[in-house]
């Protein structure tokens, strides 16, 4: 199994990409950390069906854009588990308008959630992965980051904001062989992009493989990053967007 007595603490975890993400981890044979910030019995029925593959999973709550909050709550993860070895910085939201009547709250929110709270979670694991000499760090991007998007400033500018941290990160940390490197998803099918008003067959004719992506495809890339495999990447922003922003 390619995460086998690994620990891996999951952001955002309760739904969607951060659940298939766990849970793809989990069958490879992570323990986990489920982190989430308000749904508590989806949070514990993502960790049932991660203990089904005989692995340990907690659930956390926590809001990633609180400093101390988060310091807590990876302090003790560190404490349950003994270690951590990857962190992915999943959790987010959107607040989306046009630059012209977005309020300055809804800007803030998106930027201390999907930035901020990604810049937490790495600063409170930074001195566990230091003396461990190892970890894995996944930030969600999304091609917004990489594009643009009308609509989503505080959204695109907090994405993008997360590649500079992925880089900057990568640098900080590969002479201690700690990887961080970000996915970049465009749209996947998720209650994220639910709200969207648009309908699918708009969506697919927009995106060269003609369909959204799936949850678990992401989970299938960040389980790459997360194992050996990828142990010479380092600092890279992978798509993951049926062609959508090449
Ligand atoms: P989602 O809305 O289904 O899930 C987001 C999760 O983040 C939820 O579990 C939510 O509770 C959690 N969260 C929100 N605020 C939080 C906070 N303050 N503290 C802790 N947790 C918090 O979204 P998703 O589609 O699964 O997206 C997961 C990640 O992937 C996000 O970062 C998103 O921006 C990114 N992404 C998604 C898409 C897509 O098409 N779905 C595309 C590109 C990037």
């Amino acid at each position: 199994m390619i995460l086998e007595n690994k620990t891996a603490l999951i952001t955002g975890a309760s739904r969607g990409i951060g659940r298939a993400i766990a849970l793809a981890f989990a069958k490879e044979g992570a323990n986990l950390a489920v982190i989430y910030s308000g749904a508590e019995q989806a949070a514990q029925e993502v960790c049932s069906q991660a203990k089904a593959f005989g692995v340990q999973a907690n659930a956390y709550r926590c809001d990633v854009s609180d400093f101390d909050a988060s310091k807590e709550t990876v302090q003790a993860v560190h404490k349950a588990f003994g270690r951590i070895d990857i962190l992915v910085n999943n959790a987010g939201i959107t607040r989306d308008g046009l630059v012209y009547t977005m309020k300055e709250a809804d800007f803030d929110a998106v930027l201390d959630v999907n930035l901020k709270g990604a810049f937490h979670m790495i600063k409170h694991c930074y001195p566990i992965f230091v003396k461990q000499r190892s970890g894995k760090i996944i930030n969600l991007s999304s091609v917004s980051g990489l594009m643009g998007n009308g609509g989503q400033a505080n959204y695109s500018a907090s994405k993008a904001g997360l590649i500079g941290l992925t880089k900057s990160v990568a640098r900080e940390l590969a002479g201690r062989g700690i990887c961080c490197n970000a996915i970049a998803p465009g749209f996947i099918d998720t209650e994220m992009t639910a709200k969207i008003s648009m309908d699918e067959n708009q969506l697919a004719a927009m995106i060269p493989l003609k369909r959204m992506g799936k949850p678990e495809e992401v989970a299938n890339l960040a389980l790459f990053l997360a194992g050996a495999g990828s142990d010479y990447i380092t600092g890279e922003v992978i798509r993951i967007d049926g062609g959508l922003a090449m």
